[in-house]
């Protein structure tokens, strides 16, 4: 039965990368017909607060991800908040000090960044001696009298550890490179790797899959499972993802803008956008296939076919995939997600008049084809749901379009709208192309951009008959009396 993971540091938002691990393990799950766990790895307590937790569990939420154990949830490995786990850890410690596979360590920092000085004048690899492995009672003593409180480490036996992964295949660790570790800090708070390694043993994880930079942490972790008495055979699989990268090639770095699953969301993107996207990020399907939605990423997800090479961000495939599942949306579903950037740029109340609700569903079919992000429609739709008193047309747009050259155009087109009875896109574009084209001979950019102008502030709109019936005769006309003044 197979058990996957994700396990955040909550210490700010979830960003690409971390996402896409989860993605995966979701998805192997879900693909298996196994269980995810949600847990959150809150041990390091300065870092955490209440907001970040629960930040990660609305960015899971809102990409879709669901899962089945978690710290809201429960579930019968719990507790799944660390912070809530240290009397386990406590536990597993006070076991592993007796079987003398960890030991109390009283050197100072002072004293550590001493011996780390002292390798590297001698050129030795830097790293833990080891000097507190064989402490005398009397040494102990002595060191508790100074007031010293000790911090655990593990002892690393020698030998070496073949990590089996996914995605690197086999590699080894010669434990002469792993000095002996901290698992537990002298104020009781257990550390990552001790952390981590007790609790996908405790809650039986199957597949451990996560980032590339942890990679290095795992022999560490096997040799706290086995210390627990996990036997080769049940330690988990490995499939450590390589990095993604920002679109110039370098590390992604918190401070690329686009790092944060919450910029997506404030930017426009669709989960299913999202979710698609960073699927192929390291993971394709086998066939060239693109568009994907999660239930078929759940059908067609299989780690084996998770790659080795560091994928690089791409912002346009990513629009593109936008665009596409935006086009995709039914017209009442694409309504409701624009509403919030509707509300965001002050255009409709919330909630949203009876009125606003419907004049957005009408205008949805105006605008779907050419989003490619649900913030691109404020700008698209401002002419339309702005308060006539607030309506200006574009300064540039204005000096060059609404001249001395283009008045009769305006002149005529009043004129003419004023006639129409009735107000629907067909006799709109019938008038306007009769009075303009035919009458004024005016060629049609010439004749309708003018139109375009006044009435929607911009050189590029909607589709122009469209706009002007959903904007209403009363509307349209004043707005070309307007322009002409
Ligand atoms: N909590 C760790 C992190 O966010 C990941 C732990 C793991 O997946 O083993 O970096």
């Amino acid at each position: 039965r197979v058990r996957t993971r994700f396990a955040p540091s909550p210490s700010g938002d979830l960003h690409v990368g971390n996402v896409r691990t989860a993605l995966y393990a979701w998805a192997w799950a879900r693909h298996t017909g196994g269980q995810f766990v949600l847990r959150i790895e809150d041990t390091d307590r300065t870092r955490v607060s209440e907001q970040a937790i629960g930040s990660v569990l609305t960015d899971l939420r809102w990409l879709g991800l669901d899962w089945d154990e978690g710290p809201d949830v429960g579930g019968p490995f719990g507790p799944y908040l660390q912070s809530e786990r240290l009397s386990i850890y406590h536990e597993w410690v006070r076991r592993f000090l007796a079987d003398g596979v960890a030991y109390h360590c009283y050197c100072t920092q002072e004293e550590l960044d001493a011996e780390r000085e002292e390798q590297r004048a001698k050129g030795l690899p830097a790293g833990y001696s080891g000097r507190c492995r064989q402490l005398t009672a009397a040494q102990v003593a002595a060191f508790e009298a100074e007031g010293r409180r000790p911090v655990v480490r593990f002892r690393m036996a020698p030998g070496r550890t073949v990590v089996h992964d996914t995605v690197r295949g086999e590699v080894v660790f010669d434990h002469a490179n792993i000095p002996d570790f901290v698992i537990m800090r002298a104020d009781g708070y257990p550390l990552y790797n001790l952390a981590a390694a007790v609790d996908d043993t405790l809650m039986q994880i199957t597949h451990i899959i996560r980032g590339d930079d942890l990679l290095a942490s795992t022999p560490r972790q096997i040799a706290i499972y086995k210390a627990m008495g996990v036997s080769d055979d049940d330690i988990p699989v490995f499939t450590h993802c390589p990095y993604i990268l920002a679109p110039d090639g370098k590390p992604l770095s918190k401070r690329y803008g686009s790092a944060a699953i919450s910029w997506y969301r404030d930017n426009g993107y669709l989960p299913e956008a999202v979710v698609n996207y960073l699927a192929l990020v390291g993971w394709s399907p086998g066939d060239d296939r693109e568009d994907l939605t999660l239930d078929q990423i759940v059908e067609l997800f299989d780690l084996r076919r998770v790659g080795a090479t560091a994928g690089r961000l791409d912002p346009r495939k990513l629009d593109a995939i936008n665009g596409d599942k935006i086009r995709s949306l039914a017209p009442d579903d694409l309504a409701s997600r624009l509403l919030p950037f509707l509300r965001a740029s002050g255009l409709v109340d919330d909630p949203p008049t009876t009125q606003q609700a419907r004049l957005l569903r009408a205008a949805v079919p105006l605008v779907r084809e050419r989003l490619v992000r649900l913030t691109d429609a404020a700008d698209m739709l401002a002419f339309l749901f702005i308060r006539e008193d607030l309506f200006r047309v574009d300064p540039e747009s204005a000096a060059r379009v609404l001249t001395q050259e283009t008045a009769p155009v305006l002149e005529a087109a009043e004129a003419a709208l004023a006639a129409v009875d009735s107000w629907d896109r067909g006799s709109i574009e019938q008038v306007l192309r009769r009075v303009l084209i035919e009458e004024l001979g005016r060629r049609p950019k010439h004749a309708f951009t003018p139109v375009r102008v006044a009435v929607t502030g911009h050189r590029v709109s909607p589709p122009l008959f469209e706009s002007l019936e959903l904007l209403g005769k009363e509307r349209t006309l004043a707005r070309i009396r307007r322009a002409l003044e």
